[in-house]
């Protein structure tokens, strides 16, 4: 399939990679000329504006940081939806709020391109593995038509809803991540300075009722686990700069929707503490 690439950072490079490994044709777009280079050395073919990659293509991708960024890029006079033929697909694959999310498709939808919204987990690591949880929110026909080509980038690729609720489940997953890391950062601060060793405490958690991901796959504390970012000074994570932009969209999401979201208030509160410390390069679990 011909398809256009647009943002080619830390994710969008190995993904776009993926797609050209998988015999994919594929016409490449990012602000940053030297971003698109890296791509141009591997077969792609660079476009002079998201118009111009638009109008060559089956297939729109974008990987872009937020939503600002995915609107300008969408709705620009020289932006993608000026540039594609009806009834080609787009595939925002950003972290981005469900509401503009939704707002975006709908205005694809009025000039008669689907779109839909994959945001993905797995980290830098899982798209150069080309093994990314695609979260999708759409109709079930586009999703069906998108999943073999995010298959060749992603391993699990789940259909959540309708436009806006792969969204929706990656900022309630990111949101429950939030507190159950620092839930556990908590209850193993405690029980050091109760005199328990934080290894054998996290044994317990993990036998017990605390188990959970931030305890026995991505334990914070420095010493009870190797390979994660605590027993390497919370280097090469998840930014807690990441986080705290994840945890926003969460709070601006319960806002509009007039949820109550106690805990991730906290957490956001304490993530924007850390930020604020000159710490939000270092991986989220630094809490
Ligand atoms: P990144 O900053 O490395 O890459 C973004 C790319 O978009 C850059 O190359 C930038 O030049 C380009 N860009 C920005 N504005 C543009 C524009 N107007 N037109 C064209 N290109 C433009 O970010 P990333 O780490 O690749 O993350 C991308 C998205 O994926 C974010 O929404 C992030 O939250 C999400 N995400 C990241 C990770 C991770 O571990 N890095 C994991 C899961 C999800």
């Amino acid at each position: 399939m011909k398809i256009g690439f647009i943002g080619l950072g830390n994710m969008g490079n190995p993904m776009a990679r993926n797609l050209i490994q998988s015999g994919h044709e594929l016409v490449v777009y990012d602000i940053v000329q030297a971003a698109r280079d890296k791509l141009t050395a591997m077969g792609a073919k660079a476009a002079s504006s998201a118009k111009h990659l638009a109008s060559e293509v089956e297939l729109v991708i974008t990987m872009l940081p937020s939503a600002p960024q995915v609107k300008e890029v969408c709705l620009a006079p020289d932006g993608i939806f000026a540039g594609l033929e009806k009834g080609v697909r787009i595939v925002d694959s950003s972290t981005i709020d469900p509401f503009t999310a939704r707002e975006l498709s709908a205005a694809a939808a009025n000039q008669g391109n689907p779109m839909l919204d994959a945001p993905v987990s797995g980290g830098t690591g899982g798209a150069e593995a080309g093994t990314l949880t695609f979260m999708v929110g759409g109709q079930e026909e586009d999703y069906r038509a998108v999943k073999p080509i995010l298959s060749c980038m992603g391993k699990n690729i789940v259909h959540c809803g309708p436009s806006g609720n792969g969204q929706v489940a990656k900022v309630c997953n990111n949101l429950v991540l939030a507190i159950t890391m620092l839930g556990v950062c908590e209850g193993l601060t405690l029980g050091v300075a109760l005199n328990m060793d934080p290894k054998v405490l996290t044994n317990i958690f993990n036998t017990s009722s605390a188990r959970c991901w931030s305890s026995d796959t991505y334990n914070p504390y420095p010493g009870v686990m190797e390979n994660v970012p605590a027993a390497r000074g919370y280097t090469r994570g998840f930014a807690s700069a990441l986080m705290l932009k994840d945890l926003g969209l969460a709070m601006e999401s319960a806002r509009l929707s007039k949820q109550p979201v106690f805990l991730g208030a906290l957490a956001q509160q304490l993530y924007q503490m850390m930020v604020r410390q000159g710490n939000g390069q270092k991986d989220f679990s630094g809490i």
